[in-house]
């Protein structure tokens, strides 16, 4: 029995990365608004990462008036919250895969940020994924709610390049002025103090579910996502190294 484990297992660590000597890592990022999602992903090395935000992807396509981000607009106006669920799911699937492809030609690590929200965008991930022979890695950025609370209320965004700022603990450099950009930051509309609940619940009925699916699997990854933000990101940083290293091990 222990022998049969072995093969079965041997075989399971040949098929992720489809590049000889090179695997390539999905990574995606599960956590509540606050958890710093999208700062950690922002934080790696471009070289070697690529960050996709839905959001940010939706928001872009918004600004630029295709006729995707019209649809989207309208959708979104109609109905008044912002939920990527707002789309047909079979646009999305298509967003994803072609957008996926397009990543994996680079051969970079991609790191995801709230993409899968549902069950069922979950399981079509994975599809995706062991078609295209690369690992999914699912992270779970855990943070404290009150941390979450803090970090929430005292948070900018440049509406141009999308950077996260935090007045307490990532400032930026002039006041509220983007470092990149310097385009004028703005709060984030639904991070205001009586969204904040509503949102959490909202998050609670996303990320429950998508957490036991892939605790069930066993294969979800707890990352401490509570520290300062700079120690974080570094931490982060040497989590995926890891990641990446055991993967020769196995
Ligand atoms: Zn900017």
């Amino acid at each position: 029995m222990k022998f049969i484990w072995t093969i079965a297992l041997s075989f399971f660590t040949v098929l992720p990365g489809s590049y000889a000597g090179e695997s390539i890592q999905v990574v995606t990022l599960l956590g509540y608004p606050g958890s710093g999602k999208g700062t950690l992903a922002q934080s790696l090395d471009p070289d070697r990462y690529i960050a996709f935000s839905f959001g940010d992807f939706l928001r872009g396509e918004v600004d630029k008036q295709t006729k995707l981000g019209n649809t989207y607009k309208d959708e979104v106006e109609m109905k008044g919250v912002q939920k990527i669920t707002l789309l047909p799911e079979d646009l999305v699937r298509e967003i994803f895969t072609t957008k996926i492809k397009e990543f994996i030609q680079t051969k970079k690590h991609i790191v995801l940020d709230g993409y899968p929200k549902t069950i069922e965008q979950a399981i079509f991930l994975d599809t995706l994924m062991a078609h295209e022979g690369v690992q999914l890695i699912p992270i779970y950025v855990k943070v404290d709610k009150t941390i979450l609370l803090d970090r929430i209320l005292n948070r900018l965004v440049c509406p141009k390049c999308s950077k996260v700022y935090n007045l307490k603990y990532n400032p930026p450099n002039q006041r509220n002025i983007c470092d990149n950009c310097s385009e004028k930051l703005r709060v984030r509309g639904t991070d205001s103090e009586d969204n904040l609940e509503i949102r959490i619940r909202f998050f609670d009925e996303i990320l429950e579910p998508l957490l036991s699916f892939y605790q069930r699997g066993d294969r979800l990854v707890e990352f401490d996502g509570s520290l300062p933000i700079t120690e974080t990101c570094s931490k982060f940083q040497q989590y995926l190294d890891n990641i990446e290293g055991s993967d020769d091990l196995l």
